[in-house]
C-alpha cells in the first residue's frame, strides 16, 4: 500500500447562518439556517485533506444535507486505501459504491485535491491545470424582495467593489419587471447583472417580464424555468442571454445543452457538479464550446468557497464571469486563509492545496469516522 493512501474519514457538521435574516428564491423558498457537511480525509503518511458540501437546504436541487452524510457512510469503507491523488480512480470508487448523489462525493473530492496538492507542494489551481494572472471578480447574491430594497444591496454590495450582482425573481412578470429595472438602476460601467429566476418562471411569464423591461438592459437571465423543455422553448423566442444553472449538473447534461443550443454560459457549482474532478471536466467542455461560467457554489463556507477560488483561477479571462463570494450571504467560519476579496476582485493563495487552515474549535468533533 502507498504511504499516501486514505487511512481515515472524519465527518463534521456546522450550522451556517444566513447574514440577512431570511433568504428568500422563487416558488416561496426561504432559508435561514444551512445545514454544512466537512469532511476531514487523513492518509498513511499523515496529510490531511479538506473538502466541505453545503446544500442549499434540501429543496434547490436533488440534494440534502442529510443526504451528504449518508452518501459518505456509503462510500467511505470503499475508499480506504485508496491513493487520493489519483482523483478520477477515486472518484471511480465512488460511482461504483454509489450511483449519483454528487453533493455527497464533493466534500471528498475536493479534501483529495487538497491532499493531492500538500503532497506535491503546490496549490490546487496549479494541478487543475495552472493558474491564470486573472483577478477574479466575485459576485454578490441579492434575495428576492422589494425593488427597492434590492438596488439598496445592489448599491451595498457596490461599495465594498462588488463588480457583478446575482439578483433573484420570483414568478409574478410585473413584480420581476420592477426588480429588474431598480436593481439595474444605477448600472456602473463592467459591472454586469445576472438575474436568476431559480426556475420559478413559465415560459408565459419569462416572456411578459422580459417584454415589460425598457430596452438595453444589459444582463443575463438564468435558469428562467424548471424543465429543460421550456427553458428551450423561451430560448428560442427570446434574444436575451441565457445560463443554465440547476439543469447543467452532469457531463451529459452540459453536453446537451450545448447540442441544443440552449444557452451561452452555465452556472458552475462545485458541489451540485460533483466536485473538482467533476467541474474541471465541465470547465473544459464549456472552454470548447465557448461558454461563459459563473463558477460557485450551491451555497458554502470558507472551505467550498476556497474548491471554487481553485476552480475559478484556472478559467480562461474570457470565459470567466466571476466566481460567487458565498461567505459574504453565511456566516460560520470554518477556515482561515489568505482569501480576502480586495477591490471586488480576490486571487488564490499560493499556498500547498487549498491553502486553507480549519478551525477545530469552530467544527467541534466529528459526528462520524471511518477507518
Ligand atoms: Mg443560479
Amino acid at each position: 500500500m502507498s504511504k499516501c493512501a486514505i487511512k481515515r474519514i472524519d465527518v463534521f457538521k456546522a450550522d451556517l447562518r444566513y447574514k440577512g435574516g431570511v433568504y428568500r428564491l422563487s416558488g416561496g423558498r426561504e432559508y435561514s439556517v444551512l445545514d454544512a457537511t466537512i469532511v476531514r480525509v487523513t492518509t498513511q503518511d499523515g496529510i490531511e485533506g479538506w473538502g466541505e458540501s453545503t446544500p442549499w437546504g434540501s429543496n434547490y436541487v436533488a440534494s440534502h444535507a442529510l443526504g451528504v452524510r449518508s452518501g459518505i457512510a456509503e462510500m467511505a469503507p470503499h475508499l480506504i486505501g485508496l491513493d487520493p491523488r489519483r482523483v478520477d480512480r477515486t472518484y471511480d470508487a465512488m460511482d461504483a459504491a454509489l450511483l449519483g448523489h454528487e453533493h455527497a462525493k464533493t466534500a471528498i473530492d475536493v479534501a483529495c485535491w487538497d491532499i493531492f496538492g500538500k503532497s506535491v507542494g503546490l496549490p490546487v489551481c496549479e494541478l487543475l491545470g495552472g493558474r491564470t494572472n486573472v483577478k477574479m471578480p466575485v459576485i454578490s447574491s441579492i434575495h428576492l424582495d422589494e425593488p427597492e430594497n434590492m438596488r439598496r444591496s445592489v448599491a451595498e454590495y457596490r461599495a465594498m467593489g462588488y463588480l457583478g450582482h446575482s439578483v433573484k425573481v420570483g414568478g409574478e412578470p410585473a413584480e420581476d419587471a420592477a426588480r429588474i429595472e431598480a436593481a439595474l438602476a444605477d448600472q456602473k460601467p463592467r459591472e454586469f447583472f445576472i438575474v436568476d429566476a431559480n426556475g420559478g418562471l413559465t415560459v408565459e411569464t419569462a416572456l411578459r417580464m422580459l417584454r415589460l423591461l425598457p430596452q438595453g438592459l444589459d444582463f443575463v437571465l438564468e435558469a428562467p424555468c424548471a424543465t429543460w423543455r421550456e427553458c428551450v422553448s423561451l430560448r428560442r423566442r427570446t434574444d436575451i442571454p441565457i445560463f443554465f444553472d440547476e439543469l447543467a449538473t452532469s457531463d451529459a447534461s452540459i453536453v446537451q445543452l450545448i447540442a441544443d443550443d440552449a444557452a451561452d454560459g452555465i452556472g458552475l457549482k462545485i458541489s451540485k457538479n460533483g466536485g473538482l474532478t467533476k467541474g474541471r471536466r465541465h470547465r473544459d467542455i464549456c472552454i470548447a464550446a465557448g461558454y461563459t461560467m459563473s463558477v460557485q457554489e450551491t451555497a458554502g463556507s470558507d472551505i467550498a468557497f476556497a474548491a471554487i477560488v481553485h476552480m475559478g483561477q484556472t478559467v480562461p479571462e474570457r470565459y470567466l464571469r466571476c466566481v460567487l463570494e458565498s461567505r459574504a450571504v453565511m456566516s460560520g467560519k470554518t477556515a482561515d486563509g489568505r482569501y480576502d476579496v480586495v477591490n471586488g476582485r480576490i486571487v488564490a493563495p499560493d499556498l500547498p492545496g487549498l491553502g486553507i487552515t480549519p478551525r477545530l474549535d469552530f467544527l467541534g468533533d466529528p459526528v462520524a469516522h471511518y477507518s
